[in-house]
């Protein structure tokens, strides 16, 4: 039986990417917060690790950030979705926590740490509904989108 084309795009992790709002919009990682202290962080947590306060709340993260460090990755992976070379980044969002990501839709040559870069989604395979699986990425701000 053929999979049926949905043209959907899905997380390949619910719990960890909210879906752009609108057409034009910019997906988010979902993080924690401490209501105690304010701290951020990019994954989910149950106790703060600045302050130990239980009953971390579930929060979005700024969509954009800056280039912290990154490596170019030059040889293909095997099984990899990404085509060689491409850039693999510690980005920092500018709500403070920092998260590993591949760049994409940027240039090697014009990587470089401190560059702006605004989240963004790549193919990560299909599902068995026939719907486009993706996963976060980053790529250099576009000033005139947003
Ligand atoms: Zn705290």
């Amino acid at each position: 039986m053929a999979v049926a084309e949905t043209g959907r795009r899905v997380p390949l992790n619910p719990d960890m990417i909210e879906m752009p709002a609108s057409a034009g919009g910019l997906p988010r990682l979902v993080g924690s917060c401490c209501p105690a202290c304010g701290a951020r962080f990019a994954a989910r947590r149950a106790i703060c690790l600045q302050c130990a306060h239980r009953g971390i709340e579930r929060c979005t993260l700024s969509p954009t950030g800056t280039v912290w460090t990154f490596t170019v990755v030059r040889q293909q992976p095997p099984g990899s979705i990404l085509q060689a070379p491409y850039a693999i980044a510690q980005v920092q969002l500018d709500d403070g926590p920092i998260v590993a990501a591949p760049l994409v839709d940027t240039a090697i040559d014009a990587v470089r740490v401190g560059l702006p870069v605004e989240m963004t989604l790549c193919d990560a395979g299909r599902d068995a509904d026939g719907n486009t699986l993706v996963a976060h990425a980053f790529r250099a701000r576009r000033e005139e989108e947003q």
